[in-house]
């Protein structure tokens, strides 16, 4: 398989144990919806593949245009939105539901990954504004740092985060 952006072959990682196809840009392709292996950034190999791709050199390669699978070379793949925030737009192929992210897009999404409870809050306060509410997520705190050091009430500072970004606006 072969990058959609520089069209270099994708170098084949296998990260926790599961397999992923990276690109010398610091993009990605996750074949068949792998990339909720990835998404979370609690999980240890999320973190260490986002920390591998945001080490690779970035190219001067259009990140704009639209782009095929490179598992399915005749299909075009579908932007849709990933997050619940509708911050980060991804790339899907509709034959195989394999997934390309370009450099940054899986800081992105990590950035911007909800708990549960934090997406439950957002729900309610959703249907009780009937409107859209800002809801500004704090970058970076879920850096491996941070996970250390708030090991124990992990849990718990989310969803005061969550009650903090819900209730200060
Ligand atoms: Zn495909």
């Amino acid at each position: 398989m072969h990058c959609p952006r520089t069209h270099i072959e994708l170098t084949k990682l296998i990260v926790g144990g599961i397999e992923v196809y990276s690109s010398s840009n610091g993009g990605v392709f996750f074949d068949n919806r792998q990339i909720t292996n990835f998404s979370d950034p609690t999980l240890k190999r999320a973190l260490v593949l986002a920390e591998h791709l945001a080490a690779l050199p970035d190219s001067d390669a259009d990140l704009s245009s639209r782009i095929n699978c490179p598992k399915c070379p005749s299909i075009v793949m579908m932007r849709r939105f990933f997050t619940p925030l509708h911050v980060v737009e991804i790339d899907e192929c509709p034959n195989c539901a394999g997934i390309w992210l370009d450099p940054k897009e899986l800081n992105k999404i990590h950035e911007n990954h909800l708990s549960a409870r934090e997406k439950q809050l957002l729900l309610n306060q959703q249907m009780n504004d009937h409107g859209f509410v800002q809801f500004d997520i704090p970058t970076n705190r879920f850096s491996r740092q941070g996970l250390k050091k708030n090991h124990n009430d992990n849990t718990e500072s989310l969803v005061e985060l969550a009650l903090a970004s819900l209730f200060d606006k």
